[in-house]
């Protein structure tokens, strides 16, 4: 019997994983679908009864549910539990397995562009959920150093001290970023600004940024947002968030399948999403 895959989220109907994924089970012949489906904050508990009672055979999590969901899963992976979030479910013989591939699939892209992150001094912009996927991710990875600039300090504060693995970091604000912009050799911006509709914000101003640094945005719609137009036109390289998102797609779909799928046809899938 055809198996059922899919995303729960609020919004959801403009999500590129049912696209993605759907291409992916046609391609590995795998008999399966995967479907985008709406839940709203307060339904969450019920659509995961009824998940479970149609026997889905996993799905993936998104906005507003990747924090909530985790006391109401059976079972949830290490790193996911000390991340505090989870973006994939596996239905594990009945029971629902929650796990976090967002910092590994940021992690996997990054190293596609640059190869050592070893002895680098990295600033994280923005202190949320993916903030701390991938905070937790680089800790554990050996990084240097990993700063993190947040509008609320207090929140970056948080995140360092619920991190298990230790790296040299501090929690700063903009101004003190923006000073110290040169000590960087990988900028991640994290935040909504550079997303519609705040497409003509910057998170901070990039006047001290190193011209061999990185700056890695994970923002894919717009697939060039402006800290990434002006990184580039100060000479530095760019990445954008085209890679985690389907890196963290095909570790979900690995999970599912046991396949790891190719990552290029799913970027093309996805750029075709997008308007090519
Ligand atoms: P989140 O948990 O809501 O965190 C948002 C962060 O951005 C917070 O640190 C917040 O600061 C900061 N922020 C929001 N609006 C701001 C503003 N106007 N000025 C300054 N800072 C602002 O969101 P998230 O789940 O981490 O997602 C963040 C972004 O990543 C979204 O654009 C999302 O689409 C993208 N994303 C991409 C992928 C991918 O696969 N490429 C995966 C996940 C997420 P405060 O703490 O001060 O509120």
């Amino acid at each position: 019997m055809k198996k059922l895959f899919a995303v729960i989220g609020d919004p959801i109907a403009h999500s590129m994983s049912p696209a993605m994924h759907n291409d992916l089970f046609q391609t590995y012949g795998v008999d399966a679908h995967y479907q985008p489906l709406h839940v709203k904050r307060d339904s969450l508990k019920e659509a995961l009864i009824g998940l479970k009672a149609i026997g889905i055979a996993g799905f993936n999590v998104t906005v507003p549910h990747k924090e909530t969901i985790i006391p109401l899963l059976d079972k949830l992976d290490p790193l996911a539990e000390a991340i505090g979030a989870v973006n994939t479910v596996v239905n594990e013989d009945g029971e629902f397995v929650g796990y976090n591939t967002d910092g590994s699939g940021y992690l996997q892209g990054l190293l596609t562009q640059w190869p050592t992150i070893k002895g680098k001094n990295i600033l994280i912009i923005g202190a949320g959920g993916a903030a701390r996927a991938i905070y937790f991710t680089l800790a554990q990875a050996g990084v240097k150093r990993l700063d993190i600039c947040n509008r609320t300090i207090q929140k970056a504060e948080e995140l360092i001290n619920d991190c298990p693995f230790h790296v040299p970091s501090a929690a700063i604000g903009k101004e003190e970023a923006e000073i110290n912009l040169s000590d960087y050799h990988l900028l991640i911006q994290t935040t909504p600004m550079g997303m519609a509709p705040n497409i003509d914000s910057l998170p901070l101003s990039l006047h001290k940024l190193q011209t061999d640094a990185l700056v890695s945005d994970i923002i894919y719609n717009p697939l060039e947002t402006k800290i990434l137009r002006e990184a580039r036109n100060k000479g530095a390289k760019i990445q954008n968030g085209l890679d985690m998102f389907v890196y963290q797609g095909a570790l979900a779909f690995e999970k599912w399948t046991g396949i790891f799928p190719n990552i290029e046809r799913m970027k093309n899938i996805v750029l075709n999403q997008l308007g090519g």
